[in-house]
């Protein structure tokens, strides 16, 4: 059995000096995997994961190309309903939604969402994917919809969704803020607020 975060670390790296360490590393430890144990191992497997992970901002193209093979690696290797499976159809469908293509992103974001709300213990990337779906949603001009998703498990089942921050309610110690003008997001405070505001959700709130 193996894990998908065990690399903690690489996650909010900026561009810079950091990140081209934590890449050089993904990258030597990728080809020493599929050097030692073949393209089809999961560990080869499980280390292309985190080099993917640790370029999803700074070269989006090649991570995508890379979860795209380790879509097709996790289909085979542990079926389409699995939740590793999961764990690439949301990376995959939130690099989608970064360059425009909403209706693929759309496609992968509700396969994975269907296979962590019917997982246990996945409460917490379910309401991850549900965040991803309705910024979806919300992109499309569909902000009911956006609105609909993320409250599918109620408001327990939401997270702030500035997306360093993802806390739920539980973790914030109160109950999470809707935007005053769409009524489809929350938020856990009026910082993580304004700063989703600038970065991302300015340009989607109410078209
Ligand atoms: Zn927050
Ligand atoms: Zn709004």
């Amino acid at each position: 059995m193996f894990v998908d975060m065990m690399f903690p670390g690489y996650q909010g790296l900026a561009a810079g000096p950091g990140l081209s360490r934590a890449r050089q590393q993904y990258e030597q430890e990728s080809c020493a995997d599929r050097a030692a144990f073949g393209e089809n191992d999961p560990r080869t497997q499980l280390s292309k994961h985190n080099l993917a992970e640790a370029l999803t901002d700074s070269d989006p193209a090649e991570a995508e190309r890379l979860h795209r093979e380790l879509l097709a690696f996790r289909e085979r290797a542990f079926g389409p309903e699995n939740t590793r499976t999961a764990i690439t159809l949301n990376s995959l469908g939130s690099l989608c939604r970064k360059r425009g293509a909403l209706e693929e992103a759309e496609a992968l974001l509700r396969r994975a969402l269907a296979v962590r709300e019917a997982a246990p213990g996945e409460a917490f990337d379910a309401a991850v994917t549900r965040d991803e779906l309705a910024c979806v949603l919300q992109a499309a001009g569909r902000k009911d919809e956006a609105r609909a998703v993320r409250l599918r498990a109620g408001t327990q089942g939401l997270i702030c969704s500035h997306a360093p921050c993802s806390k739920t309610a539980g973790q914030a110690g109160a109950p999470l803020k809707e935007c005053a003008r769409c009524h489809a997001i929350w938020y856990c405070s009026p910082a993580c607020q304004r700063a989703d505001w600038t970065a991302n959700h300015r340009a989607v709130c109410c078209p």
